[in-house]
């Protein structure tokens, strides 16, 4: 008897806070399969001498998105790499309609799972982070909190907050998160491929029900 193995096709959409990279890194890790992120990608090139590479940095310096067109192609090679044969999960990829109908046409039944959080918990996760100045660690108020309050455990810094960070730097990312999203949503219910599943529990709490949701 013949078994075939259908293949792991996936991406995950969710709000910043949502856990998203580590789903999709735990995912990768489960199956075997290369966890494509965007941002990871665009960051790479930036960091390259070629004209392309100073091209992609400045835009991303100044905050701006990157073009879809050109998003589109560096997904589009990379999925042409031999290493997704068995499947991928994409991470940061579609972010827009655009981004989803040029997709479909190159892999027509990746499976969408959206993690959902609520905007106050996005809040909550992401303006209670502090970083060390110093030496970079990373803690949360109520998560991760320091032995001393707003004292860094490894050096004594006062820990600082990122500007990008504040709650309202946070919520104005959340509007354009849902403007952009909610769309992706729609699209890919219609189509039979989206998978919802509640981002709010402990990472290995959601790994385990992902899992489960995902018949892994
Ligand atoms: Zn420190």
């Amino acid at each position: 008897m013949i078994i075939t193995m259908g293949k792991y096709e996936y991406l995950i959409l969710g709000p910043q806070g949502s856990g998203k990279g580590t789903q999709a890194q735990a995912l990768a890790n489960l199956l075997r399969i290369p966890h494509i992120s965007t941002g990871d990608i665009f960051r790479q090139l930036a960091g390259q001498q070629s004209e392309f590479g100073q091209e992609l940095d400045k835009i991303l310096k100044t905050g701006q998105l990157v073009p879809d067109d050109i998003t589109n192609k560096l997904v589009a090679n990379r999925l042409a790499e031999s290493d997704t044969n068995s499947g991928f999960v994409l991470d940061g990829f579609p972010r827009n309609m655009k981004q989803a109908e040029f997709l479909a046409k190159i892999k027509p039944d990746v499976l969408a799972i959206y993690l959902e959080l609520s905007d106050e918990e996005a809040v909550k996760r992401i303006s209670g982070r502090r970083v060390c100045p110093n030496c970079q660690a990373v803690y949360h108020l109520q998560y991760n909190p320091p032995r001393v309050d707003e004292v860094c455990n490894i050096d004594g810094a006062h820990l600082l907050q990122r500007t990008d960070d504040t709650k309202e730097a946070v919520l104005v990312r959340l509007a354009n998160f849902h403007q952009q999203t909610e769309p992706l949503l729609d699209f890919y219910h219609q189509r039979g491929k989206l998978k919802r599943i509640d981002g709010a529990p402990p990472i290995d709490v959601v790994t385990a029900n992902l899992r489960a949701i995902l018949g892994l």
